[in-house]
Protein backbone atom coordinates (compact mmCIF):
# COMPACT_ATOMS: atom_id res chain seq x y z
CA UNK A 1 0.00 0.00 0.00
CA UNK A 2 1.46 3.50 -1.14
CA UNK A 3 -0.03 4.54 2.45
CA UNK A 4 3.05 2.81 4.46
CA UNK A 5 5.33 5.29 2.84
CA UNK A 6 6.00 8.07 4.04
CA UNK A 7 4.48 10.42 1.57
CA UNK A 8 3.04 13.63 2.49
CA UNK A 9 -0.51 13.51 2.99
CA UNK A 10 -1.36 15.54 0.02
CA UNK A 11 0.70 13.07 -2.33
CA UNK A 12 -1.12 10.35 -0.50
CA UNK A 13 -4.63 12.62 -1.52
CA UNK A 14 -3.40 12.36 -5.48
CA UNK A 15 -2.50 8.52 -5.49
CA UNK A 16 -6.10 7.85 -3.62
CA UNK A 17 -7.88 10.32 -6.57
CA UNK A 18 -5.60 8.49 -9.13
CA UNK A 19 -6.72 5.17 -7.54
CA UNK A 20 -2.97 4.09 -6.99
CA UNK A 21 -3.08 1.47 -4.40
CA UNK A 22 -0.65 -1.14 -4.54
CA UNK A 23 2.89 0.12 -5.35
CA UNK A 24 4.68 -1.81 -8.38
CA UNK A 25 7.76 -3.69 -7.78
CA UNK A 26 9.85 -1.06 -8.91
CA UNK A 27 8.17 1.25 -6.72
CA UNK A 28 8.54 -0.72 -4.14
CA UNK A 29 11.64 -1.13 -3.92
CA UNK A 30 12.84 2.50 -4.99
CA UNK A 31 10.63 4.80 -3.03
CA UNK A 32 12.09 4.29 0.25
CA UNK A 33 15.80 4.35 -0.33
CA UNK A 34 15.06 7.53 -2.62
CA UNK A 35 13.00 8.94 0.35
CA UNK A 36 15.63 8.63 2.51
CA UNK A 37 18.07 10.69 0.02
CA UNK A 38 20.21 8.20 -1.50
CA UNK A 39 21.36 8.01 -5.06
CA UNK A 40 20.24 4.92 -7.25
CA UNK A 41 20.84 3.33 -9.92
CA UNK A 42 17.61 1.25 -11.51
CA UNK A 43 16.62 -0.92 -14.50
CA UNK A 44 13.01 -0.96 -15.20
CA UNK A 45 11.45 -0.80 -18.43
CA UNK A 46 8.72 1.60 -19.30
CA UNK A 47 5.53 0.31 -18.14
CA UNK A 48 7.11 -0.96 -14.65
CA UNK A 49 5.93 2.14 -12.91
CA UNK A 50 9.08 3.88 -13.05
CA UNK A 51 7.97 7.68 -13.14
CA UNK A 52 6.19 7.95 -10.08
CA UNK A 53 9.28 5.78 -8.18
CA UNK A 54 11.29 8.74 -8.79
CA UNK A 55 8.45 11.39 -9.25
CA UNK A 56 7.05 10.89 -5.50
CA UNK A 57 9.65 11.15 -3.95
CA UNK A 58 11.12 14.20 -5.56
CA UNK A 59 7.63 16.07 -4.76
CA UNK A 60 8.02 14.69 -1.17
CA UNK A 61 11.26 16.76 -0.76
CA UNK A 62 10.42 19.45 -2.43
CA UNK A 63 6.88 20.06 -0.71
CA UNK A 64 8.55 19.12 3.23
CA UNK A 65 11.05 22.21 2.80
CA UNK A 66 8.60 24.46 0.51
CA UNK A 67 10.85 27.57 -0.22
CA UNK A 68 9.93 30.62 -2.37
CA UNK A 69 10.44 29.93 -5.70
CA UNK A 70 14.02 31.76 -7.02
CA UNK A 71 15.57 28.47 -8.35
CA UNK A 72 14.73 25.51 -10.31
CA UNK A 73 14.87 22.80 -7.99
CA UNK A 74 14.59 19.49 -9.75
CA UNK A 75 15.82 18.96 -12.79
CA UNK A 76 14.63 15.52 -15.12
CA UNK A 77 16.40 14.57 -18.30
CA UNK A 78 14.99 12.37 -20.58
CA UNK A 79 15.27 11.81 -24.26
CA UNK A 80 12.88 12.66 -26.22
CA UNK A 81 9.72 15.44 -26.43
CA UNK A 82 7.21 12.57 -26.11
CA UNK A 83 8.68 11.13 -23.09
CA UNK A 84 9.16 14.44 -21.36
CA UNK A 85 5.33 15.40 -22.58
CA UNK A 86 4.40 12.20 -20.79
CA UNK A 87 6.36 12.95 -17.62
CA UNK A 88 5.50 16.37 -17.32
CA UNK A 89 1.73 14.89 -17.05
CA UNK A 90 2.86 12.37 -14.58
CA UNK A 91 4.15 15.37 -12.39
CA UNK A 92 1.49 17.27 -12.61
CA UNK A 93 -1.44 14.27 -11.86
CA UNK A 94 1.57 13.36 -8.45
CA UNK A 95 1.18 16.95 -7.69
CA UNK A 96 -2.21 18.99 -8.21
CA UNK A 97 -2.65 19.36 -4.33
CA UNK A 98 0.57 21.38 -3.99
CA UNK A 99 1.83 24.34 -5.06
CA UNK A 100 4.51 22.98 -7.28
CA UNK A 101 5.22 24.49 -10.58
CA UNK A 102 6.78 22.20 -13.73
CA UNK A 103 7.97 23.58 -17.20
CA UNK A 104 8.96 21.59 -19.82
CA UNK A 105 11.61 22.61 -22.27
CA UNK A 106 12.60 20.20 -25.62
CA UNK A 107 13.23 20.55 -29.21
CA UNK A 108 11.07 21.33 -31.60
CA UNK A 109 9.42 23.88 -29.53
CA UNK A 110 9.35 27.63 -29.53
CA UNK A 111 12.89 28.85 -28.15
CA UNK A 112 11.23 32.57 -27.09
CA UNK A 113 8.43 30.65 -25.69
CA UNK A 114 10.93 28.11 -23.53
CA UNK A 115 12.70 31.86 -22.56
CA UNK A 116 9.26 33.11 -20.67
CA UNK A 117 8.82 29.84 -18.69
CA UNK A 118 12.19 29.45 -17.84
CA UNK A 119 12.18 33.69 -16.32
CA UNK A 120 9.19 32.05 -14.34
CA UNK A 121 11.64 29.89 -12.76
CA UNK A 122 9.31 26.26 -12.34
CA UNK A 123 10.47 24.73 -9.49
CA UNK A 124 10.88 21.24 -11.66
CA UNK A 125 12.25 21.58 -15.21
CA UNK A 126 11.64 18.58 -17.46
CA UNK A 127 14.09 18.84 -20.29
CA UNK A 128 15.71 17.28 -23.50
CA UNK A 129 19.78 17.57 -22.92
CA UNK A 130 20.18 19.90 -26.36
CA UNK A 131 17.26 22.53 -25.91
CA UNK A 132 18.40 23.18 -22.26
CA UNK A 133 21.88 23.14 -23.09
CA UNK A 134 21.11 26.20 -25.49
CA UNK A 135 18.82 28.00 -23.11
CA UNK A 136 22.12 27.12 -20.98
CA UNK A 137 24.65 28.79 -22.83
CA UNK A 138 22.18 31.59 -23.58
CA UNK A 139 22.08 32.41 -19.78
CA UNK A 140 18.83 31.81 -19.32
CA UNK A 141 18.95 29.82 -16.22
CA UNK A 142 21.05 28.22 -13.56
CA UNK A 143 21.49 24.65 -12.12
CA UNK A 144 23.61 25.37 -9.14
CA UNK A 145 20.71 25.09 -6.99
CA UNK A 146 18.96 22.22 -8.44
CA UNK A 147 18.56 19.30 -5.32
CA UNK A 148 17.20 16.78 -7.41
CA UNK A 149 18.94 15.20 -10.95
CA UNK A 150 16.70 12.67 -12.26
CA UNK A 151 18.65 10.83 -15.56
CA UNK A 152 15.25 9.23 -16.78
CA UNK A 153 16.30 6.39 -19.76
CA UNK A 154 19.65 7.51 -19.33
CA UNK A 155 20.50 4.64 -22.06
CA UNK A 156 18.54 6.57 -25.06
CA UNK A 157 20.02 9.54 -24.52
CA UNK A 158 23.51 7.92 -24.68
CA UNK A 159 22.56 6.40 -27.83
CA UNK A 160 21.01 9.03 -29.28
CA UNK A 161 24.46 10.57 -28.50
CA UNK A 162 23.45 12.88 -25.85
CA UNK A 163 26.78 12.04 -23.47
CA UNK A 164 28.28 15.05 -23.81
CA UNK A 165 25.38 16.95 -23.05
CA UNK A 166 24.37 15.38 -20.15
CA UNK A 167 27.67 15.61 -18.71
CA UNK A 168 27.74 19.45 -19.32
CA UNK A 169 24.55 19.59 -17.44
CA UNK A 170 25.23 17.44 -14.61
CA UNK A 171 28.10 19.35 -14.10
CA UNK A 172 26.02 22.51 -13.95
CA UNK A 173 24.40 21.25 -11.09
CA UNK A 174 26.95 21.10 -8.96
CA UNK A 175 25.10 21.79 -5.12
CA UNK A 176 22.92 18.69 -6.01
CA UNK A 177 22.01 16.01 -3.41
CA UNK A 178 20.30 13.08 -4.58
CA UNK A 179 21.22 11.92 -8.02
CA UNK A 180 18.81 9.07 -9.68
CA UNK A 181 19.30 7.35 -12.72
CA UNK A 182 17.00 5.13 -14.47
CA UNK A 183 17.82 2.92 -17.61
CA UNK A 184 15.93 -0.06 -19.60
CA UNK A 185 19.30 -1.69 -20.13
CA UNK A 186 22.43 -2.35 -18.64
CA UNK A 187 23.97 -0.49 -21.08
CA UNK A 188 27.94 -0.71 -22.29
CA UNK A 189 31.05 1.25 -21.64
CA UNK A 190 29.72 4.78 -21.58
CA UNK A 191 26.93 3.96 -19.14
CA UNK A 192 29.31 2.24 -16.65
CA UNK A 193 31.43 5.81 -16.76
CA UNK A 194 28.09 8.06 -16.20
CA UNK A 195 26.70 5.89 -13.39
CA UNK A 196 30.87 6.11 -11.94
CA UNK A 197 30.97 10.37 -12.61
CA UNK A 198 27.46 10.93 -11.69
CA UNK A 199 26.05 8.60 -8.76
CA UNK A 200 27.67 9.05 -5.69
CA UNK A 201 27.88 5.57 -3.67
CA UNK A 202 24.40 4.45 -5.55
CA UNK A 203 21.75 2.14 -4.31
CA UNK A 204 21.34 -0.61 -7.72
CA UNK A 205 18.34 -1.87 -8.47
CA UNK A 206 17.05 -4.51 -10.84
CA UNK A 207 13.63 -5.18 -11.61
P1 LIG B 1 5.43 4.07 -16.32
O1 LIG B 1 6.16 2.78 -16.35
O2 LIG B 1 5.94 4.97 -15.25
O3 LIG B 1 5.36 4.72 -17.66
O4 LIG B 1 3.90 3.76 -15.90
C1 LIG B 1 3.02 3.00 -16.70
C2 LIG B 1 1.55 3.31 -16.40
O5 LIG B 1 1.12 2.69 -15.20
C3 LIG B 1 1.22 4.78 -16.25
O6 LIG B 1 0.02 5.06 -16.94
C4 LIG B 1 1.01 4.97 -14.77
O7 LIG B 1 0.12 6.02 -14.49
C5 LIG B 1 0.47 3.61 -14.33
N1 LIG B 1 0.86 3.25 -12.96
C6 LIG B 1 2.11 3.31 -12.46
N2 LIG B 1 2.16 2.87 -11.19
C7 LIG B 1 0.90 2.51 -10.86
C8 LIG B 1 0.29 1.98 -9.65
N3 LIG B 1 1.02 1.72 -8.57
N4 LIG B 1 -1.04 1.75 -9.66
C9 LIG B 1 -1.76 2.00 -10.78
N5 LIG B 1 -1.26 2.50 -11.95
C10 LIG B 1 0.04 2.75 -11.99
Amino acid sequence: MFSQFALHERLLKALAELKFVEPTPVQAAAIPPALEGCDLRVIAQTGSGKTAAFVLPLLNRLIGDAQPRVSIRALILLPTRELAQQILKEVERFSQFTFIKSGLVTGGENFKVQAALLRKVPDILIATPGRLLEHLNAGHLELKDVEVLVLDEADRMLDMGFAEDVERLVEECLNRRQTLLFSATTGGAGMREMVAKVLHEPQHLML
